[in-house]
């Protein structure tokens, strides 16, 4: 009799957990719902002030006298400026909240990933400038494939800012490869490099592997190009090692994701 009180008591005991999980799981789900649903309404709504003040700038551009705009220009280039920024991490935002409830869809069409390079380093040009870094870009040919042009660039610039930004003034080496099948990104610096345990957390969700105070950033540039990349059927990898820099790979199907 008393091992069936244990056992009696064993089982009540196993029913309450199972009882306590399920509810905490549906609670859980349900919280993960709210968090998507307010990153969403949230972002929206940040971007349409934002649009509406982009839009009042540059009226008040027009309709300034030349003498008064001579005067302001460059507080008004300045507020241009933080628009832009803003605007950003607010598509940024949008990007994350369209992953979590996948809504975030491709364009694709072809595209050459050597001229797609080639644009993003010359756009970001005075990024480089103003980190110090050298860099090389090494590409022998058109590699085209079948890919988003956009979310591409998203990616190349991703990579090639973090190198910048990362990359301690060191030179920057950058180079796309293909064969029939595959198309190689490598983005190379020889900056601050990654601690080993920050490694496999590296594409999570706001992961970082370094001090915001030191470097400002949300940590989900990566969390995204990830995203975007195996959208396309694709996959990245990092080999890094700290203080002697890291290497960042894309690899990428040339026919696009498979149906
Ligand atoms: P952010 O740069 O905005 O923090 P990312 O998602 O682009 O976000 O990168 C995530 C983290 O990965 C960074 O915070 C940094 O710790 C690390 N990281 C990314 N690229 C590099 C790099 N080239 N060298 C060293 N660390 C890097």
């Amino acid at each position: 009799a008393e091992a069936d009180l244990r056992l009696a008591e064993e089982l009540a005991h196993r029913a309450a957990f199972n009882v306590d999980n399920a509810r905490l799981y549906r609670e859980a789900q349900e919280a993960i719902r709210l968090r998507d649903e307010f990153l969403s309404i949230a972002s929206h709504e940040l971007k349409t002030p934002l649009t509406s003040l982009r839009l009042q700038l540059s009226l008040l551009e027009r309709i300034m006298s030349p003498e008064s705009l001579a005067r302001v220009s460059g507080k008004l280039g300045g507020a241009h400026r933080q628009v832009d920024r803003l605007a950003s991490l607010v598509s940024t935002l949008l990007d994350v909240s369209r992953i979590a409830t996948r809504r975030i869809s491709l364009e694709l069409s072809e595209v050459d990933l050597t001229l797609a390079v080639r644009e993003a380093l010359e756009r970001l040009r005075e990024v480089f400038v103003q980190a110090g870094c050298d860099v090389t870009f090494q590409s022998w040919e058109p590699v085209v494939g079948r890919w988003d042009a956009l979310r591409l660039d998203q990616v190349i610039v991703n990579l090639l800012t973090n190198a910048a930004k990362y990359g301690q003034g060191q030179p920057i080496t950058v180079t796309v490869e293909a064969d029939q099948e595959q198309a190689r990104l490598t983005v190379r610096d020889e900056g601050i490099g990654i601690a080993a345990e920050a490694l496999p957390r590296l594409f999570g969700r706001f992961e970082r592997a370094v001090s915001v105070r030191h470097y400002g950033g949300l940590g989900l540039g990566l969390y995204i190009s990830r995203q975007i990349i195996e959208a396309l059927g694709g996959r990245v990898s990092v080999d890094s090692r700290p203080g002697e820099g890291s290497t960042f790979t894309v690899e990428l199907p040339r026919g696009g994701p498979r149906p």
